[in-house]
C-alpha cells in the first residue's frame, strides 16, 4: 500500500480538509461571528477606549508557530476575546473622540460582508459588470447629493471612482496633473514642476509628491486634519486657472457634511477645480476603505495610469464602451467597494444621513459651549464641523506659573508661559487617555498644544459628550490639587 509518507498524506487529506466554503458551515460560523460583534458593540463601554497594552504584548501570549491541525471557531473566538480585544483601541466606542471618526453602521458593515461574500476582483468591466456599473450609479448619486456640477458626473463628461484612501486619490490626480503639464511644457522640464499646499495640508500630499516627482499641482483642503480649517476654493481656483495648474480639493473628513445645504457653501467654487475627493470611511457610515474621487477629465487619469496586457484583453474593453477602473487607480485588482456605499445610501436615505451628521455637529457645539462656560479653558480655533479644538489655560488656573504672566508683555516670559501651557495640556491629555474613560488626540497650531475633540462615533450620545467634559474638568482639578 505504498510508502508510509504517501499513506499519511492520503489519510490527512481525506479526514481534515472539509471544503473551506461549505455553505452550512459558513451559516453556522457566520451567525456566531455576527453574535460576537453584536455583543462587542453592546459591551463596548466596559473596555478602556485607548488600548492599555505594552508593545510586544501579543507575541508572548500566542504560540510560536501556526497550528498544524485545524482549530474550531469557538476556540478562536475565545482567544479573540482574551488576547485581541485588550489590544484593540475602540474606534466605535461612544467615548472615542480622537483623530477623526471611523463612523460605522449596520449598512456599511453588511455591505462589506456582501462584497466580501462575492469576492470579485474588479479590474475591468468584464470581470464583474455590476461592480463597475454600481460604482457609476453610487458615485453619481453621491455627486448629486454634494451638489457637484454635471462636469464631474458620468451623466456629464466627468466621472467618479472609489479609491482605497485619500493618499491614493491625491497620488492618482497628481500623476495625471504632472503628465498633463509635461505634455504642454515638454518632458525635459520635469525638474521645474512644483506643487502647492499649505502648512495645514495633509501629509498625504508630501507622500504622493515623493512617489510621483514634483508637480504643477495645488491641493486645497476643506476641513484640515489638525483643526478642520477651510481653504477658499474659489479664489485659489482663479489663480490656478491663470497658470493652467491642476487643483485638487481634499475634503477627506468634511466632504460628508457638504451633503447638508447649510454646509454646502464650504465647497462653493468646486465647479472650477479639476478633482475632488472625500472619505466615506471617515464620517459617512461606510467601513474602511472607501475614498470617493471625482474628476472632470477621466482621460487625464487613464492617460497616466492605464496598462494593457494580453491576458486582460476583451471585446468590451476594445469597444471603448465600458470603463475599466484599473486605469483610474494605482493598483490593478480592486474590491467591490460600491456595494457598501450603495447599502449605506439606500438603508438610510439622504435626509437621515444629513440628520446623523447634524446630530454630531450639535454634540460638538454642546461640548464647545461647555468649554466656553468654564473660564479655565478656551476654544483655540473656530469650530467648523463636529470637532472642537480646546485647551486648558494654566495662566488662569494658577496666578503666576513659573513667576511669569502672559499679560506681562515680556516676550521671553510669554514663551516660557507657552511652554508651561503646552506641558500642562500634554499632561492633561495623557492622563485622560490613560484612564481609559475617553480617547482624544492633539495637534500643535502655531506653537500652541491643542486637544482635539472629534465627535462622530455612531454610538456617541449627548450623555457621552457631557461625561467626557466631566473627565476633562476632573482631571484638571486633580492636576491642580497635586501641584
Ligand atoms: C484623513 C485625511 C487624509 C488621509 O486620508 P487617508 O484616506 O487615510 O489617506 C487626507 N486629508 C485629510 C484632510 C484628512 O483628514
Amino acid at each position: 500500500m505504498g510508502s508510509l509518507d504517501s499513506h499519511y498524506e492520503e489519510e490527512n487529506s481525506s479526514s481534515n480538509t472539509a471544503n473551506p466554503l461549505n455553505p452550512e458551515e459558513f451559516r453556522r460560523q457566520g451567525h456566531m461571528i455576527i453574535d460576537f460583534i453584536a455583543d462587542y458593540y453592546q459591551n463596548m463601554e466596559k473596555y478602556p477606549v485607548l488600548s492599555q497594552v505594552q508593545p510586544g504584548y501579543l507575541a508572548k501570549l500566542l504560540p510560536k508557530s501556526a497550528p498544524n491541525i485545524p482549530e474550531p471557531i469557538e476556540t478562536i473566538l475565545h482567544d479573540i476575546q482574551q488576547y485581541i480585544i485588550p489590544g484593540i483601541t475602540h474606534w466605535q466606542s461612544p467615548n472615542y473622540f480622537a483623530y477623526f471618526p471611523a463612523t460605522s453602521s449596520i449598512a456599511g458593515f453588511l455591505g462589506e460582508v456582501l462584497s466580501t461574500g462575492f469576492n470579485v476582483v474588479v479590474f475591468n468591466w468584464i470581470s464583474s459588470p455590476a461592480a463597475t456599473e454600481l460604482e457609476f450609479v453610487t458615485m453619481d448619486w453621491l455627486g448629486q447629493m454634494l451638489g457637484l456640477p454635471q462636469s464631474f458626473l458620468f451623466s456629464g463628461v466627468g466621472g467618479g471612482v472609489i479609491q482605497g484612501t485619500t493618499c491614493e486619490a491625491i497620488l492618482c490626480t497628481l500623476v495625471a496633473a504632472r503628465d498633463q503639464m509635461l505634455a504642454k511644457v515638454g518632458r525635459e522640464n520635469i525638474g521645474k514642476l512644483v506643487f502647492y499646499g499649505s502648512d495645514q495640508t495633509h501629509c498625504a500630499l508630501l507622500k504622493a509628491a515623493k512617489v510621483a516627482g514634483l508637480e504643477s499641482f495645488l491641493c486645497a483642503t476643506i476641513g484640515t486634519t489638525s483643526t478642520t480649517a477651510v481653504d477658499p476654493i474659489r479664489s485659489l481656483s482663479e489663480v490656478t486657472k491663470e497658470y493652467g495648474m491642476w487643483i485638487h480639493v481634499d475634503a477627506a473628513y468634511a466632504g460628508s457634511a457638504c451633503i447638508c445645504p447649510e454646509y454646502r457653501h464650504f465647497i462653493d467654487g468646486v465647479e472650477n477645480v479639476n478633482s475632488f475627493s472625500f472619505n466615506a470611511h471617515k464620517w459617512f457610515f461606510t467601513t474602511l476603505d472607501c475614498c470617493c474621487l471625482w474628476v472632470k477629465d477621466p482621460g487625464a487619469l487613464t492617460k497616466s495610469l492605464s496598462t494593457s496586457a494580453e491576458y486582460l484583453k476583451n471585446n468590451a474593453s476594445d469597444s471603448k464602451q465600458v470603463v475599466d477602473y484599473k486605469d483610474w487607480q494605482i493598483t490593478l485588482s480592486r474590491r467591490f467597494r460600491s456595494m457598501k456605499l450603495w447599502l449605506v445610501l439606500r438603508s438610510y436615505g439622504v435626509e437621515n444621513l444629513r440628520n446623523f451628521l447634524r446630530s454630531h455637529v450639535k454634540m460638538a457645539k454642546r461640548f464647545q459651549q461647555l468649554v466656553e462656560s468654564d473660564n479655565r479653558f478656551e476654544v483655540v480655533v473656530p469650530r467648523n464641523f463636529a470637532m472642537v479644538c480646546f485647551r486648558a489655560l494654566p495662566t488662569r488656573l494658577k496666578k503666576e506659573p513659573n513667576g511669569c504672566n502672559i499679560e506681562s508683555g515680556n516676550i521671553e516670559a510669554k514663551l516660557i508661559d507657552q511652554e508651561y501651557a503646552n506641558d500642562f495640556n500634554r499632561n492633561l491629555l495623557e492622563t485622560m487617555n490613560a484612564s481609559g474613560k475617553v480617547f482624544m488626540t492633539h495637534t500643535i497650531v502655531e506653537g500652541i498644544y491643542v486637544i482635539r475633540f472629534a465627535v462622530g462615533a455612531t454610538l456617541t450620545e449627548d450623555k457621552h459628550v457631557i461625561k467626557a467634559w466631566e473627565v476633562v474638568q476632573e482631571t484638571v482639578d486633580d492636576m491642580l490639587a497635586t501641584k
